[in-house]
């Protein structure tokens, strides 16, 4: 047998175990190697039965005094009880639907038994144990405790497992020894030795850190291979030096912030260079991404090249169109609009006059990467709220031009450890500073018994003349969830808010039917705009400064920071009321981080750590792989290590085309092959 012969080489595999396998992905004896235990159980110090407490897991050795078997009143199953006894007190153990266990237990014999103890009233008790025969070679070990698939058992597992161990001298190392030396790394078959079997704790530390390590290590790698692969041999566009970006900034109403300069500072420098621009900003809400992304249209147009901005609604679409268009105009810059509601008269002149130079800017939705829109010569693409568009539908804009500069724009905000993992492919710039003069917005967290008060609360303001969004998660009532819905409450609301003039918005609704209510709704017409979370992004009404979200608790953090970012954007004090019956600890915790900051950055890190980075919206959907057993969150310290290490991999072979590097590029492939849209 070798390490690529299939499971079936292994006695006692047959068919039948081997597909069971194969939905673990064990299909040769190699898989077994990395297939790792998801827990181990500590078997290495027997306790005295006086000693059990409530509660722990413990390995005993007692002799069986007495063996019950029957069928309790309840239970039809067979029951059987033992009573064990070691020299220091005795003990229960209990199986239920026992079977066949009291010819395999003996009385008199003395056995090892491993499992959970529980202490009530006096009484000892383990249920279900694991047991074996007691020899005094027993080995006390830390078994390894294997995630399994029905059709193979714990037992089996570990068997194949120790079975395959004896091929491991034939793993060969993959990690540069200087590598493995310069962060006191153990080798490749030592840390899957003790992964598996570890003889204490410490080994299966150094195991665990060596795998950890190298899972980053190839899921960084593969990342930035595939960044200098996309951006390998392009030719880019080298934009006009002599096009200043400040002229247009400098025509604004305000002064930009010196984050935003910075921003556009290194926007610049990328888009005067000849190599493609691939960057993405980062800036919470009301950061003013607009403006920067405005100042490299300018720039793009200027230098005598087309500039497409991508929104993912038709609404803010819109906006960015009603808001730009009239800037640009003042320097003779002409802009049009395009998105699925437009009229084919009008469309069709559009894209003519967009093929033959005539407009310079498109705005609109994802109806600019259709195979109609062409351009005449297009020279920067920018994409609003990128985690709304995957990395093909950026893709495709691209290839609408030669080389375009790219530039990507998120409110959704990461930590920048995380951020180098989901936008690998791009480089990162942080707008990290509000614009001067906003007051912040002030939250309250309210539960449902309250909630009568704070619609008076929002009555009072809307008597000022302000303006509230009610927010709840679905849109109808559901039969099974107690859950407030837009349109039940959008009911209930209009009869307790008669004086006022309500409206009801939701993503099932008509283009036209909800632009003509945005509309309205942002000149003043409209007192409470209730919704389901549609108005999430981006939409900008400056005398709206209510924010009343209903079932908080079914909402991610981030997302509630971008509902909450819909107000704050006046003069006026905003404030932002969060209607929860959550009353678990996570869902205080959430609303209590709600409550104490606005900060974006701080709410995505704190988001990260009571999810996970798998819920952290969709890790897969941005080709990011399932990690076994690193986590991006609290393996962030390796993270960093590691993204030096796969930088100087890269900055001695870009593509990892070396014959030196193959087996290490077997494994990143294997790493990625699950997602979709990996290549290097
Ligand atoms: P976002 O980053 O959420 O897209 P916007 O670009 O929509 O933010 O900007 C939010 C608001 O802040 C807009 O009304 C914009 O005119 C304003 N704004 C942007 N930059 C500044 C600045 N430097 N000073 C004052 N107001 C600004
Ligand atoms: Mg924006």
């Amino acid at each position: 047998m070798n390490l690529h012969d299939k499971t079936s080489a292994i006695k006692g595999i047959g068919a039948k175990k081997a597909s069971a396998l194969k939905k673990l992905n064990i299909e040769n004896i190699e898989d077994f190697f990395s297939f790792y235990p998801r827990d181990y159980e500590d078997r290495r110090e027997r306790k005295e039965i006086r000693s059990l407490t409530d509660g722990e897991t413990a390995l005993i050795k007692g002799k069986v005094i007495l063996l019950v078997k029957g069928k309790s009143r309840f239970q039809r199953k067979q029951t059987l009880k033992l009573l064990v006894q070691d020299d220091t007190g005795s003990i229960e153990i209990i199986f239920f639907h026992s079977g066949y266990l009291d010819k395999v237990l003996i009385k008199d014999e003395e056995y090892d038994f491993y499992g959970k103890v529980s202490v009530s009233l006096g009484k000892v008790q383990m249920l279900h144990p694991d047991f074996t025969k007691y020899e005094p070679e027993n080995e006390q070990t830390i078994l390894p405790v294997y995630p399994l698939t029905s059709g193979i058992s714990q037992g089996e597992m570990r068997k194949w497992q120790k079975e395959t161990a004896v091929f491991l001298p034939e793993v060969s190392e993959y990690l540069p020894a200087d590598m493995i030396d310069r962060n006191r790394l153990c080798g490749i078959q030592y840390a899957l030795e003790h992964i598996h079997f570890p003889k204490d704790k410490q080994k299966l530390k150094e195991a665990k850190y060596r795998l950890i390590f190298e899972e980053l290590l190839l899921l960084q790698t593969g990342l930035l291979a595939m960044k200098n692969r996309v951006t390998a041999n392009q030719q880019g566009i080298q934009f006009s030096n002599a096009v200043r970006m400040e002229e247009y900034a400098s025509g604004l109403p305000y002064k930009l912030t010196g984050a935003q300069r910075r921003v556009i500072s290194e926007i610049n420098d990328d888009m005067e260079s000849m190599k493609v621009m691939n960057r993405l900003v980062q800036g919470d809400v009301g950061s003013g991404k607009t403006a920067v992304a405005a100042c490299a249209i300018f720039k793009a147009v200027k230098s005598g090249y087309q500039a497409v901005l991508m929104a993912p609604t038709e609404l803010l679409a819109r906006q960015h169109y009603d808001g730009l268009q009239k800037e640009f105009l003042k320097y003779g810059i002409k802009t049009g609009f395009l998105s699925g509601s437009i009229q084919a008269k009008e469309k069709k002149i559009l894209l003519e006059e967009l093929l033959s130079g005539e407009i310079d800017v498109v705005i609109g939705t994802h109806a600019v990467i259709q195979p109609g829109v062409k351009f005449f010569n297009l020279g920067l693409v920018i994409t609003d709220e990128q985690h709304r568009f995957g990395v093909n539908q950026r893709a495709i804009l691209s290839q609408k031009g030669e080389n375009p500069d790219i530039l990507v724009m998120t409110a959704t905000p990461i930590p920048r450890t995380l951020a180098v993992i989901l936008y690998g492919d791009l480089d990162i710039s942080i707008i990290d500073e509000m614009p001067p003069g906003r007051q912040p917005i002030i939250t309250r967290i309210v539960n449902s018994e309250t909630r009568e008060a704070s619609y008076e609360f929002v009555k009072r303001e809307v008597r000022k003349g302000r303006q509230a969004y009610v927010v709840a998660p679905l849109i109808a009532e559901s039969d099974t969830m107690d859950i407030k819905s837009a349109l039940g409450l959008y009911d209930e609301l209009k009869e307790k808010f008669k004086s006022f003039i309500i409206a009801f918005l939701h993503g099932g609704m008509k283009q036209q039917d909800k632009d003509r209510i945005m509309k309205e709704f942002s000149e003043g017409f409209i007192d409470i705009l209730i919704s389901t979370v549609v108005i999430e992004v981006g939409i900008n009404v400056p005398n709206a400064t209510i924010m009343l979200i209903e079932n908080a608790e079914r909402f991610g953090l981030a997302q509630l920071h971008q509902l909450r970012g819909r107000v704050g954007r006046g003069e006026e004090q905003s404030y932002c009321v969060l209607i929860t019956s959550g009353k678990s600890k996570i869902a205080q915790e959430r609303a209590e981080i709600m409550k104490s900051t606005t900060d974006g950055f701080i709410i995505a890190e704190k988001d990260l750590q009571l999810r996970g980075p798998g819920e952290f919206f969709g890790m897969r959907q941005h080709g990011v792989p399932d990690l076994k057993l690193a986590d991006l969150v609290k393996h962030i310290k390796i993270l960093n290590t590691v993204r030096d290490e796969a930088a100087l991999i890269l900055t001695d072979d870009a593509f990892l085309a070396k014959q030196s590097n193959q087996d290490f590029r077997k494994k990143i492939d294997k790493l990625f092959q699950q997602t979709v849209h990996f290549s290097i």
